[in-house]
């Protein structure tokens, strides 16, 4: 799939002459469906074996190509590959490649009548990455070098022990397996249809684990604001890091009444979408940890103005993160206010060209430059379905 064109296209886009830099001559896009290497993995919302890619490459007549992606983990991401093959290729192609945020604008108008959220935002993002790329490989700096390192490695937190539908033996096995391995931050799901059920694992795992590791918990929207009421506050002698996703994402005057009655933190973010949606959460103190996710928002610039938005009002960002960790770590290395990035599907760490890895608890950061976006080409080839 893709679009191709040489020469100049006509364009709001001005000052493309004194910027310099590669023109974009196409852009190409690629489908594919990856199984997960470990069992089925569910939540209150989703039962996932397979994730969905598509890699976009930008090429330039500099000979660099810029490389992209979006995902998801249920099947979808053919209609992304559409937006960006109809709307955003055409848009960009014989454009500058360095005009980023002018480019951003120019695509976003292709789309904003049908997707200011949700596939047309994913799509977008996904050329910002590969923008990004562009200029990175220019410049011949990875992602957190260019932005200026805050830390020097950044600490992840695991989600891979803490599914629904795994026993309470399971759950416990799994989390005791991550601590061993380092980790000091651990997540599990709740939502089962009986919250009694959820109280009592809860229970269980931080008997289990001990008080110095630190324990958080996830509903994935599923509670109502009543239910969120009574189980959040009682949950509370647990010591818990924060409550995410409560409640309807949307919903955020539920969210500021459930913040107000609890002690607990608040944490939501990977289903919102716009600076905007965060500065409603923030304004309302419906928030406590803001877990903005670059591949959910437009891209790199609105992760960090969600970011600086947070630190604005003493808040943290944890972004929340299945496969984007190549990135997500290289923001918060290079964003004050980030100190956890999530951990999670490890089983499909090694689909990426220049892998980052976990070591002791703690991401590696890339030398690589770029952002950190390409798949490996046997994992393009093999698993390839559009
Ligand atoms: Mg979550």
């Amino acid at each position: 799939m893709g679009t191709e064109k040489t020469g100049q296209a006509d364009s709001p886009i001005t000052g493309g002459a004194a910027l310099g830099g590669p023109t974009i001559t196409g852009v190409r896009t690629v489908l594919i469906d990856v199984p997960l290497g470990q069992r089925t993995i569910t939540d209150s919302q989703s039962s996932v074996d397979s994730v969905e890619f598509v890699q976009v490459m930008i090429e330039t007549d500099a000979g660099i190509t810029g490389y992209g992606f979006n995902w998801n983990y249920t099947k979808g991401m053919r209609a992304v590959q559409v937006m960006i093959d109809d709307c955003y290729g055409p848009a960009a192609v014989g454009q500058p490649a360095l005009a980023r945020q002018a480019l951003m604008d120019a695509m976003h108008a292709t789309t904003h009548f049908i997707g200011r959220v949700g596939v047309a935002r994913v799509g977008l993002c996904a050329m910002n990455l590969a923008l990004w790329d562009i200029q990175l490989k220019l410049e011949e700096q990875p992602l957190w070098r260019h932005l200026g390192p805050a830390k020097e490695r950044v600490q992840a937190y695991n989600t891979d022990g803490g599914w629904l539908t795994w026993s309470t033996d399971e759950l416990i096995a799994d989390m005791q397996r991550i601590i061993d391995r380092g980790f000091d931050a651990v997540k599990m799901k709740l939502g089962r249809p009986d919250p009694r059920d959820d109280f009592e694992r809860v229970r269980a795992v931080r008997r289990a684990i001990g008080d110095t590791i630190k324990l958080m918990v996830d509903v994935n929207t599923v509670w109502d604001l009543k239910t969120a009421m009574v189980w959040g506050r009682r949950l509370e002698a647990f010591d818990i890091e924060w409550l995410e996703e409560p409640l309807h994402p949307f919903d955020v005057r539920a969210h500021a009444a459930l913040a107000q009655a609890l002690d607990l933190p608040i944490a939501v973010g990977e289903t919102i979408y716009t600076l905007q949606g965060f500065r409603d959460y923030v304004d309302q103190r419906a928030v406590d940890i803001m877990q903005a996710d670059v591949t959910k928002l437009s891209g790199i610039e609105e992760w960090l103005d969600v970011a600086a938005l947070g630190r604005a009002a003493g808040l943290s960002v944890i972004p929340h993160t299945n496969v984007q960790h190549n990135v997500h770590a290289q923001l918060a290395a290079a964003t004050a206010n980030t100190p956890m990035v999530e951990c999670c599907y490890e089983s499909l760490f090694d689909i990426w060209e220049n892998p980052i890895s976990v070591v002791d608890g703690y991401y590696t950061l890339p030398d690589a430059p770029g952002v950190g976006g390409k798949l490996t080409d046997r994992v393009l080839e093999r698993y390839r379905i559009g």
